[in-house]
């Protein structure tokens, strides 16, 4: 017979409890990235910059030319649950879909050596500061520093330095290139859905730049135009004149969709099937969604060919499931059989549509 003895519970000091939250955020440099670029995003950037060294391990940096952090907010920028986004428990609701607001930059801080230099609007200089563990230091960890006035452009850089220094275990696990190939493909996938914008994104070991969407030309474009645009630049093997795109709006749940996809008859060379899927603006993945694609392309599709889609959800931020943590990339939402189901219906559609425009000799 098996006797254990009762410990006595006792309360994880903050310290742990942060370090174990961090390293639910940050699970590998492509998911810091992630948190990022959302940043630069909501700063409204138009111009967003990224650099990383060895996967990002070594180094990932993003620049851009958002609004910038005002310098007063420097001693409290890497802290927890420190924002300029939410201000009451109401406003809350409004992103409590992926919850968890200001934890970002403080677990990042917590995995990695952080360099973030900003400059506002109304500043006549930048200021550069060093942070660790979620305060600001000197340089090389110095403590009780303040910031540095230098020359800088308007907008924020930051720098993560040794992502993972303090966890060797986890550091070691990751290859480099596979790493960067993350990377470049979470880059690629958000300047899709914010094709406004121009991103660039190369590893400092290279002279490539396998991400760039600078010179485009969006003029007089919709955004699903530009977004063709885009997939045939940096998704391979697809031509614009074998996407088309769906807007469509649905009464429940006050769901709006957006699709770029490939056609059926598509003469690409899509490798595998492939599904950029944001939901109320960010990145997940959900394999109910999927397999509702997966279905309404199955009869159309030729045997070994593949589909490409872009589709992007919004819906109302209460019909999401706010259990399942922000960084899980696997998301839940209410309705969930009903929306794919709505959705592979209309994909159907469409797909049906141009199946009988080449039997009756359609060039198209
Ligand atoms: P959250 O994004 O949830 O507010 P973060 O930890 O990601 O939390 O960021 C904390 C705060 O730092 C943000 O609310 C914002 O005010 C500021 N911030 C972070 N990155 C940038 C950026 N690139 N440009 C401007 N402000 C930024
Ligand atoms: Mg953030």
């Amino acid at each position: 017979e098996r006797k254990s003895i009762a410990r006595s519970i006792s309360k994880l000091d903050e310290e742990i409890t942060n370090k174990i939250a961090a390293g639910e955020v940050v699970v590998r440099p492509s998911a810091a990235l992630k948190e990022l670029l959302e940043n630069s995003i909501d700063a409204g950037s138009k111009n967003i910059n990224i650099s990383c060294r060895e996967g990002g391990l070594q180094t990932l940096q993003i620049q851009d030319d958002g609004h910038g952090i005002k310098v007063e907010d420097f001693p409290i920028l890497c802290e927890r649950f420190t924002t300029s986004k939410i201000e009451k428990y109401q406003d809350l609701a409004k992103v409590a879909s992926f919850g968890f607001r200001g934890e970002a930059l403080a677990s990042i801080s917590l995995e990695g050596k952080l360099e973030i230099t900003s400059r506002t609007a109304d500043q006549e200089v930048a200021y550069k500061g060093y942070f660790e563990n979620c305060r600001l230091v000197g340089k090389n960890g110095a403590p009780d520093e303040s910031p540095i006035a230098c020359a800088g452009n308007f907008g924020t850089q930051i720098k993560a330095n040794d992502l993972f220094y303090n966890n060797k275990q986890r550091k070691l696990s990751f290859k480099k290139k596979e790493e960067f190939m993350r990377i470049v493909n979470v880059v690629m996938n958000y300047s899709l859905h914010y094709c406004m914008i121009n991103f660039t994104c190369k590893a400092l070991e290279s002279n490539n730049t396998p991400v760039s969407t600078v010179n485009i030309n969006r003029e007089g474009k919709t955004k699903n135009d530009v977004r063709k645009i885009l997939i045939q630049r940096l998704f391979g093997g697809i031509k614009q004149s074998d996407l088309f795109d769906i807007t469509e709006e649905f009464s429940f749940s006050d769901l709006k969709v957006e699709i770029v996809c490939s056609k059926a008859n598509a003469k690409n060379s899509i490798k595998k099937n492939t599904l950029v899927l944001f939901i109320n603006n960010r990145l997940v993945k959900c394999e109910r969604v999927k397999k509702g694609i997966d279905t309404a392309y199955h009869a159309y599709l030729p045997q070994g060919h593949h589909y490409f889609v872009y589709l992007s959800l919004e819906m109302n931020p209460r019909d999401l499931d706010v259990n399942v943590h922000p960084t899980k990339k696997e998301v839940g939402f209410e309705n969930q059989d009903e929306i794919s189901d709505a959705i592979a219906e209309l994909l159907e559609k469409h797909l049906s549509q141009q199946n009988e425009s080449i039997n009756f000799g359609d060039p198209d």
